[in-house]
């Protein structure tokens, strides 16, 4: 971190500032020129409050050279991330389709949808059994009895499940779920990230609806700070002014994500658009985008889906997606 001062800083000003920081365990060295003086910062700056520092008399600017995050940050860990969800490897060069309805409406429904997102080449199972809607009104999700449900989909089909939380007092229903998801909304959720650092499950952890890239890899390192290395970061669109689709995918996350970190990259491509009509052009372009892997929401009759029915893909229109994402994974590197 380097300190820029005002040309009027006092010597004892330099003094004092230099002493605070010291007492925060941060070596000051101080470099001075005929019109003005800088402050190198050496050690570890992770304690230092950026906007305390900028506000202080003395300090004109203050520019951070290395982020703040370390356990998500590939500079410290220059090889993918490959995270094993009971067998399923997600990352590197391995590629992961993960399907299935956006919420578990019956025994019989996630049972249909995982036979066939399984056999339309899907890896991994999907469905929300605690729903974060909008509206209180809405359908809430079957909660503990969904869950039930979503297990015996896993029995049945074999498939490892990802599945959403929503409060930490349900974790100990979460012990057979492979891939716990962390949803947009919660992204910041801090304590809740801090618990999920205490275990050893793999976490979706969605970019939340206006939350920045570094906002997004903090909150991984909220994660990986409490010793669970296992997490995936999933773009799922972001807010801006347009209203034709129902979030705005960001596209740039990925490549910029997998610079800056090599925890593996996931792209949600059916709560980026709302439409399912976009999620085939806006798959492929993750795959060439250099995504790990897609969450894709499909469902067996989404005209009458309890959540999220115009952004659900058939299985028949699944199925021909999978079929269009196979040869562009040699291009990029992968293997499904
Ligand atoms: C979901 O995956 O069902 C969901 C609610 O996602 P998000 O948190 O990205 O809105
Ligand atoms: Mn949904």
């Amino acid at each position: 971190m380097i300190v820029v001062l005002k040309g009027g800083a006092s010597e004892r000003q330099i003094g004092d500032l230099t002493a605070w920081l010291k007492g925060l365990r941060v070596e000051a060295r101080l470099v001075k020129g005929e019109q003005s003086a800088i402050l190198g910062l050496v050690g570890d700056t992770t304690s230092v409050d950026i906007e305390l520092l900028q506000a202080m008399d003395i300090v004109e600017s203050v520019k951070r050279i290395q982020e703040p995050y370390k356990n998500a940050n590939r500079k410290f860990h220059p090889d993918d991330t490959v995270i094993d969800v009971s067998g399923v490897k997600l990352g590197g060069s391995h590629f992961q389709i993960i399907a299935g309805p956006c919420s578990v409406e019956s025994p019989e429904q996630i049972c249909e949808v995982a036979r066939r997102v399984k056999a339309a080449g899907a890896t991994m199972l999907r469905g929300g059994a605690f729903k974060p809607r909008t509206s209180p009104y809405a359908f809430q999700g079957l909660r503990a009895e969904g869950m039930e449900m979503l297990l015996e989909a896993k029995r049945v089909t074999g498939m490892p499940i990802v599945t959403e939380i929503m409060n930490l007092s349900h974790l100990s229903l979460f012990e057979q779920v492979d891939v716990i998801q962390v949803g947009a909304r919660n992204m910041q959720n801090f304590e809740m990230l801090k618990e999920l650092g205490g275990t050893q499950k793999p976490i979706l952890l969605k970019r939340g609806l206006a939350n920045t890239m570094e906002e997004l890899l903090m909150s991984a390192e909220y994660i990986m700070a409490g010793g669970n290395k296992n997490v995936i970061l999933c773009e799922r669109g972001i807010r801006t002014f347009e209203t034709y689709t129902r979030n705005t995918l960001d596209i740039s996350a990925v490549p910029l994500l997998k610079e800056l970190s090599h925890l593996p990259v996931v792209v949600d491509p059916s709560h980026a658009t709302g439409i399912a009509r976009m999620v085939r052009p806006m798959s492929l372009a993750s795959v060439a985008a250099g995504a790990d892997a897609l969450i894709i929401e499909v469902h067996n009759d989404p005209a009458n889906a309890l959540c999220d029915g115009a952004q659900s893909l058939t299985p028949d229109a699944f199925d021909a997606l999978a079929k269009d994402i196979a040869p562009l994974l040699p291009l990029v590197g992968k293997t499904l």
